[in-house]
């Protein structure tokens, strides 16, 4: 069903190993936990009983997309969806230091009332960034949080716009990827040699710049059929065929795609179905 990329020159690979053990030395290593898989929906999705959703399969739960990228010692979440409260409590997630949203769907922010555990629990603000049309969404979807009257115990945080340029967020520099969804341009995001993809569904060629040498790449893939606004399981590929990774990480799937087993079995080497609570270090 899927064509094996194509194996890395035997000369890159030592390269890349070389590298590796370089940066060992010279950079953090970056630890990634994936804290939901799905799409929008969840999986299983409310009412469905095929063999998916009714799969007792631990790796064919998945709550919606997001993730958590420790890196220079600080700790930064990518979206925060309608599962945030659920994720930070399975993950044992004690603090945070940044969220960064890829853009304003709802499967993406939903959760954001949530951080107030953050806030009454270590006493401080969450600082959030984004794109500022993404930015200006959350300000009018949660009034109550962005209004001088605030009511007693509502969320305290601080949103900070992202132009597309590199930005440096705690110490660490940060590469945002722009992507196209749909019509939307959304972002991804580079941590040093890792990079962060969801909700894709092109990528032009000077953002493809942004990704190349990225050791681990997570990209979404929906399912197996095309779709308007998300990458399917063979695009996907094809972006990571492209990048050539040591490994890629497959996230934001639908209920379509099939049981985890089953397809990770027929996926081309270095390529993974990620799952909610895999973690991985870059
Ligand atoms: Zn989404
Ligand atoms: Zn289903
Ligand atoms: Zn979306």
């Amino acid at each position: 069903m899927f064509q094996n990329r194509s194996q890395k020159p035997l000369s890159r690979r030592k390269n890349l190993f070389i590298n590796m053990e370089q940066d060992k030395d010279t950079q953090q290593r970056i630890e990634v936990t994936f804290l939901g898989t799905g799409t929008s929906t969840g999986v299983p999705v409310v009412a469905c009983d095929c063999e998916v959703c009714t799969s007792e399969d631990p790796r064919d739960k998945r709550l919606r997309t997001s993730a958590m990228v420790k890196y220079n010692g600080k700790t930064f979440i990518i979206d925060c969806g309608p599962d945030f409260r659920i994720q930070m409590l399975d993950n044992k997630v004690e603090d945070i230091d940044a969220i960064l949203f890829t853009h304003s769907h709802r499967d993406h922010i939903a959760g954001l009332d949530d951080v107030r555990g953050f806030n009454y629990i270590l006493n401080k603000r969450i600082a959030m960034y984004g794109q500022q049309n993404v930015l200006d969404f959350i300000t009018t979807s949660f009034p109550y949080i962005f209004t001088n009257k605030r009511y007693f115990g509502t969320p305290q945080v601080d949103l900070i716009p992202l132009d597309g340029d590199p930005v440096t967020i705690e110490n660490s520099v940060i590469i945002p990827v722009r992507v196209h969804h749909h019509k939307d341009i959304i972002f991804g995001y580079r941590f040093g040699n890792f990079t962060y993809i969801t909700d894709a569904s092109h990528i032009d060629e000077e953002e493809f710049k942004k990704i190349e040498g990225s050791e681990v790449l997570v990209i979404n893939a929906l399912r197996n059929s095309s779709h308007i606004s998300h990458f399917s399981l063979q695009q996907a590929i094809e972006v990571v065929s492209r990048i050539k990774p040591r490994d890629a990480y497959f996230v934001h799937m639908s209920h379509f795609i099939g049981k985890h087993a089953d397809v990770e079995a027929k996926l081309p080497d270095g390529m993974h179905m990620a799952y909610d609570g895999l973690k991985i270090i870059v």
